[in-house]
């Protein structure tokens, strides 16, 4: 449909195959820092697990040194303290102490069978008095903070890794040495400081392996995770691109669809546009020639079959009318006009279509004007009638007594028509579907009332397109109200009436013309030059556009009627060629007759400069009154 809102299914694929690469890369960004930010916290944890192992070994050390320390101020102290040098002594007088070696026999003697592995004495003014470690003899140690804290009471522990260690006798080690600065003390005095190394790497590296393995666990464990949750994020991806696949495929068949709908639509259309000419066309010969038969003179019973086969004409062309209205709705191809149009004109010339059915079934007709209503209005007079005629029809043939009322009354914003009737009515069910193409109360109804169904459905949209809105109230048995509202304005411009709405004045016939009609179909030549002649004119006869040139380049004509389908050269092109030349007949009012209904028909005729338009089949009353319209524009 032309007035659907239209939606590119294509923009929301692009949409989603945005967001579909970018959701991807959110999901690879997420899962990496997912992986670092738990190999992080398992690594924190570990050096956390592996300090924590290690100051226990610290601490353990520690406690052991103390009690050692102790041990060795109460035992091996008095022994070695004689053999001391004492008071300041310089690092030359340290090395000097020609006791070392018996200090060094007592000190080896305490240590024996024990984990230490080295040891010094410091004087209390940090100078290094013994050491196992010859080496280090005499080393000033007085700003050292393990020093300073044992002066002060707090013994010092801290462990190292050591590449190579040189513990007694000189021997060189490489492992974890805990050192600990300790004060000396006899009878609560410090009199010495010693610093004990004790080797922890057993102990470190048994812990080592546990952490080790357990850090092995742990690195499978997360490897674990990892997996899982890139196994996830793979499932995760697949959905999505699946979802996308799926959403691609919808676009592509929806966009096929819609080519298709359109392209059905636009075959609907044409299909329609050429069965309503090829339609019309015969119409036109049946119609006109059943009402050419009943002008001679016919028996009774002959009289009423010619009329039975033009009444049955008409209404098989208002249905073939109907069908091409919707139509031109449903292809938004329907246009309204804007003239200044009477509401009483419109409502009598209602009234008055209606007025032989009305007599046959013996019920009352009335048609009520509210106040304001007189006067013209701005609008589509034509379609406005078409619609209070279909509703008016209705209720004349949906009543067998009483009586059909139409009121038109003036509201703030236009004009409310209101059909009441006193028929059989509606139930209420069947109230909304009424105005849905090809829908009737029941299946009976048709059969005793006859029609499509497409009346309520035409008028509804027509009423809609014009702005306005339709409705019913209804009640079964009783009667039915149909009415409908349209903003129309008031206007002061009576001169803008349009020649075709319900307020045409019909001049009087302006004398015999000579006519020129063009027209290849046999019977409706016969049709239109029996009317013609009828109406007291004279007409040439050119059956293409080929013999219509020539014979307007050789003889002025007062009017052409111009069909437009025609076989060799048709009537638009004609028109050009009897306008563009310098013939007799290059300002002469031609009129087109032609079984094309469609607005699109009547405006390529207007742009082949024709000045007027007579739909097929046309009665007499109609050729009439475009002949008048054309002799008197000509005379005038
Ligand atoms: P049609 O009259 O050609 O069948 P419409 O669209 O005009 O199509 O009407 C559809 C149906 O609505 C009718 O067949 C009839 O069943 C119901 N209807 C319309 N007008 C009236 C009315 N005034 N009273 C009762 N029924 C109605």
């Amino acid at each position: 449909m032309a007035t659907a809102t239209s939606i590119d299914p294509m923009s929301s694929t692009k949409t989603s195959l945005w967001q579909q690469t970018y959701l991807r890369q959110a999901g690879v960004f997420f899962a990496v820092i997912g992986a670092v930010a738990i190999a992080l916290s398992l690594w924190s944890t570990w050096i956390a697990v592996v300090h924590t192992a290690n100051a226990r070994v610290v601490d353990s050390t520690a406690a052991s040194n103390v009690a050692i320390t102790a041990i060795f101020a109460n035992h091996a102290w008095e022994g070695i303290d004689p053999l001391l040098p004492k008071g300041t002594v310089d690092e030359a007088g340290a090395k000097a102490n020609p006791n070392l070696p018996a200090i060094d026999a007592i000190v080896r003697r305490f240590v024996d069978n024990t984990d230490i592995v080295k040891v010094k004495i410091f004087n209390l003014e940090g100078r290094t008095i013994y050491s196992s470690y010859a080496k280090q003899l005499g080393e000033d140690k007085a700003s050292t903070s393990g020093f300073r804290g044992a002066s002060a009471g707090r013994p010092t522990t801290e462990m190292s890794f050591r590449e190579s260690f040189i513990g007694f006798d000189g021997e060189i080690r490489k492992g974890h040495i805990v050192s600990s600065y300790l004060p000396v003390l006899r009878s609560g005095q410090i009199v010495a400081i010693a610093e004990i190394y004790t080797d922890r790497t057993y102990e470190v590296d048994a812990s080592n392996r546990q952490l080790d393995e357990l850090l092995r666990e742990l690195i499978a464990i997360f490897l674990g995770l990892f997996v899982v949750l890139l196994v996830f994020f793979r499932q995760v991806d697949k959905l999505r691109q699946r979802h996308t696949e799926s959403l691609i495929t919808v676009a592509e068949e929806s966009r096929l669809a819609r080519e298709s709908a359109e392209q059905a639509n636009s075959t609907k259309s044409q299909f329609l546009a050429t069965m309503s000419h090829e339609i019309r066309t015969p119409m036109n010969g049946v119609i006109g020639m059943a009402n050419l038969l009943l002008d001679t003179e016919l028996n009774n019973e002959q009289r009423g079959f010619a009329q039975n086969i033009a009444v049955s004409g008409e209404s098989l062309l208002a249905i073939i009318n109907d069908i091409l209205d919707l139509s031109k709705i449903e292809a938004g191809r329907m246009e309204f006009e804007a003239h200044a149009f009477s509401v009483h004109a419109l409502g009598d010339a209602v009234a008055s279509m209606l007025s032989v059915r009305v007599r046959q079934k013996r019920i009352d007709f009335r048609v009520d004007y509210g106040p304001e209503t007189d006067g013209f209005f701005l609008g589509d007079g034509l379609r406005i009638r078409q619609i209070l005629l279909n509703l008016a029809g209705n209720a004349v043939k949906f009543t067998e007594e009483g009586e059909v009322r139409v009121q038109v009354e003036r509201q703030p914003d236009g004009l409310r028509f209101a059909v009441q009737d006193t028929g059989i009515g509606i139930p209420p069910e069947a109230r909304e579907r009424l105005f849905a193409s090809f829908s009737q109360v029941d299946a009976s109804t048709t059969r005793r009332f006859g029609g499509t169904g497409l009346g309520l459905a035409i008028s509804k949209k027509l009423a809609e397109g014009m702005g306005g809105r339709i409705g019913v109230d209804s009640e079964l048995g009783k009667g039915s109200c149909f009415w409908f509202e349209l903003p129309l304005v008031p206007t002061a411009h009576p001169a803008d009436a349009s020649p075709a709405a319900a307020t045409v004045n019909v001049k009087e016939p302006t004398g015999a013309g000579q006519l020129l009609l063009v027209e290849d179909n046999v019977i409706n030549q016969k049709l239109a030059l029996t009317l013609i002649s009828r109406l007291g004119h004279s007409a040439d006869l050119a059956e293409n556009g080929v013999a219509a040139v020539k014979a307007a380049s050789e003889k002025h004509y007062d009017l052409i009627l111009m069909d437009m389908q025609m076989p060799e050269m048709d009537g638009l092109e004609a028109t050009r060629a009897i306008r563009a030349g310098d013939g007799p007949n290059k300002a002469t009012w031609i009129i087109a007759l032609t079984a094309n209904a469609m607005q699109s028909d009547q405006d390529a005729c207007q742009a082949a400069g024709m000045n007027d338009f007579l739909s097929k089949p046309f009665n007499r009353e109609g050729l009439a009154a475009a002949l008048n319209r054309g002799l008197s524009a000509s005379t005038s």
